[in-house]
């Protein structure tokens, strides 16, 4: 069967002398793998096209849904140039496409994954402070996979978070915190601790984000710090790994990127 869809590149592995397999996130079928055959081969004018990260036309053979697909024709709806000339949204988007690449199983379709990725990139192939992306990609991730996290009160008491008290402490598995004396109180005393300012700051965040502005707010070094170890920690637990590129992007959260890691690590 030959099938047509757009498809943003998440992945590529080489196989053989010549050919390419790539894994795709495709709007209707969700995450798919395909081969190019003879990519490799010089003057093979696919080859700038089937790039990571690239957001692409695709016309492909497939036997069977449990099949490698075939490469037929592909050309570039979008190529997000200012991605490859700065290291942090480069490695913000690397970050983005392994994160959705592992919400989701093969040909298991989810649009929202797709769209958000897709904006995630526009975002930061124009400019887009990376953290704020990032911060944006997780937290929506999470909402789509179903482990939006409640945090606008104490999911024990009820209360909202009480202004003498600074710290929550949220469970990963509750997807809710609890706050300092129910914590106390609680057999329970694992639970990733967070400043109630940072998480308050975080809410203002997303609520600005949904009007369509990401960058209207920066969080300070520390706020980035905490909320890197929030999602790392809760995303650890929702995907039952720990993402390959997340202590890459701890460093991007700590603003000390630049020059820190050589590309050919990744
Ligand atoms: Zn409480």
């Amino acid at each position: 069967m030959i099938l047509k869809q757009e498809a943003i590149i998440l992945r590529s592995v080489e196989y053989s002398d010549s050919s390419q397999i790539f894994t795709l996130l495709t709007p209707e079928y969700g995450k798919i793998g395909v081969m190019a055959k003879g990519l490799r081969k010089s003057k093979n004018h696919q080859q700038s096209i089937m790039e990571v990260l690239n957001y692409i036309d695709l016309v492909y053979y497939q036997k069977t849904q449990n099949q490698l697909g075939i490469v037929k024709e592909c050309s570039l709806k979008y190529y997000f140039p200012s991605l490859r000339d700065d290291w942090g949204r480069l490695l913000a988007a690397l970050y983005c496409a392994e994160l959705i690449r592992e919400c989701l199983e093969d040909n298991d379709p989810s649009p929202k994954l797709f769209q958000l990725l897709r904006f995630a990139l526009y975002k930061l192939g124009n400019l887009g402070n990376p953290q704020n992306v990032l911060f944006y990609v997780q937290t929506h991730a999470l909402n789509l996979l179903g482990f939006s996290p409640k945090l606008d009160q104490c999911m024990e008491c009820g209360q909202e978070w009480p202004a003498s008290h600074q710290m929550i402490y949220f469970l990963p598995k509750e997807c809710g915190g609890l706050c300092e004396s129910c914590h106390s109180q609680s057999h329970n005393k694992h639970g990733i601790t967070i400043q109630i300012p940072t998480m308050m700051k975080l809410a203002m965040f997303l609520q600005t984000a949904r009007q369509g502005s990401l960058d209207a707010m920066q969080f300070t070094t520390k706020e980035s710090q905490e909320l890197y170890h929030f999602f790392d920690q809760y995303l650890q637990v929702v995907l039952d790994k720990k993402l390959r590129l997340s202590p890459y992007i701890k460093q991007l959260c700590e603003q000390s990127i630049e020059g820190a890691i050589p590309l050919a690590k990744l």
